[in-house]
């Protein structure tokens, strides 16, 4: 039995479904400009709603797009994006509580879809303020599909979930899942990559995975504050010394813990942060006072390839290198590359997610071939932090 509420417990037949998703889509002159980039997710909205369409109930969506403007933000133009995707006419009410809401719901029929207007557009959404909840407990039963949204106790996510019979859509269930069996339930030995900019920003979730996982690869900016607080002197590159204690205490923790701490071995070091900058690789302490460390280079590509085929898990957050200027993308690709094989070959399970994770790892051509990607951003970087995600709780059986 799953720990929460999926549509496997719902017999829709009937009955209004609330359903919270995710359909934060660009918008230009007042249409969807682009549809692709949540593709991933919509399909599994829409594998939501099929599993709805077999009872036939009449659902209403709901989804907030952005904070300002209410005509920029409108969710109108959005309906039809929806009915293209889903192959049906979604109708649209202007206001997702009181009468407008009421009136548009009571219209509806069995197999019905009707998007609501923007939630952000009331500021007790945010506030999760019972007045908005009461307001938007227009459905029989409530179905949250935005993992996205999870991390917030917002009206719409957590409130409604309260109030309603709550159960996970196929996205939200898709999403546990994956995340229960790279960090919850793994099979281990378990890798964790940490990449990206900077330890501060990371911090948290960095004290949590040390307790969690078995290796910690440290990659990206960040791995030149582990170098810097190690002795080494990392040059140019970015680094935050003022938190080399911080650092050092990872580090004890993690020994703590029994993690082992992967730094990188070697590095692509470059006098410029551009594109084709020239550069050169040299070991981690020979970074020149006047370089920067924009990658890691292939002796430690080599190594946390070796890590990998031991690895029965891999969860993935932040590129080894400044991925957006080429060369410098060249370790996050090959490692991404070399997990990407081993799930192929059945050999690992490896789940990335966060922003430019997501974007690194498609850069790489690799993302295809992960377990899974979560583009969830903060709500997948909370839970790596080990956070109660309230969206989530709500969802509990
Ligand atoms: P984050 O959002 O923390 O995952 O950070 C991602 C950003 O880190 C990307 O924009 C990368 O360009 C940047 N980054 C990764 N490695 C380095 C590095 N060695 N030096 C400077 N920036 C880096």
């Amino acid at each position: 039995m799953s720990a929460f509420r999926t549509l496997d417990d719902l017999a829709p037949k009937g009955k209004r479904v609330l359903l919270r998703v995710d359909l934060n889509v660009p918008m230009e002159n007042g249409k969807v400009s682009d549809a692709t980039p949540h593709r991933a997710r919509r399909a599994d909205h829409s594998r939501t709603r099929r599993q709805g369409r077999e009872g036939d109930p009449a659902r209403p969506f709901r989804s907030p797009q952005g904070r300002a403007g209410r005509e920029a933000n409108s969710l109108k133009p959005v309906a039809a994006a929806v009915a293209g995707i889903i192959g049906q006419p979604v109708g649209f009410a202007g206001d997702c509580i009181g009468e407008v809401a009421a009136q548009a719901i009571a219209k509806m029929q069995d197999g019905d879809v009707l998007l609501l207007e923007n939630t952000r557009f009331h500021k007790g959404e945010e506030k999760n303020d019972p007045a908005i909840v009461e307001g938007l407990a227009l459905g029989d039963v409530y179905v949250n599909d935005a993992f996205s949204a999870a991390h917030r106790a917002h009206a719409s996510t957590e409130g409604v979930a309260k109030k309603l019979p709550a159960y996970a859509g196929r996205a939200m269930q898709q999403e546990l899942e994956a995340l229960d069996a790279a960090l919850g339930n793994p099979k281990k030995p378990v890798v964790a990559i940490v990449g990206g900019a900077k330890v501060s920003s990371k911090l948290d979730l960095l004290g949590n995975l040390v307790k969690k996982v078995d290796m910690l690869i440290i990659g990206g900016g960040m791995a030149n504050t582990f170098l810097f607080a190690q002795g080494k002197d990392v040059g140019k590159s970015l680094c935050e010394k003022d938190l080399a204690d911080t650092a050092r205490a990872i580090l004890a923790a993690a020994k703590e813990a029994k993690c082992e701490i992967v730094l990188p071995v070697d590095a692509v070091v470059a006098k410029e942060f551009k594109a084709h900058a020239p550069s050169r690789v040299v070991p981690v302490d020979r970074i020149g006072a006047d370089e920067m460390m924009l990658d890691i280079g292939p002796r430690s590509v080599v190594e946390i390839e070796t890590l990998l085929d031991v690895a029965k898990t891999l969860v993935w957050n932040g590129p080894f290198g400044a991925f957006e200027l080429a060369p410098f993308d060249a370790g996050t690709a090959a490692v991404a590359k070399a997990a990407a094989r081993r799930v192929k070959a059945g050999r690992l399970l490896a789940v990335g997610g966060g922003g430019d994770t997501v974007s690194a790892l498609n850069q790489a051509g690799a993302a295809d071939d992960f377990t899974y990607i979560s583009t969830a951003g903060g709500a997948f970087l909370e839970w790596m932090e080990g956070k109660a995600l309230p969206g989530v709780e709500a969802l509990r059986a």
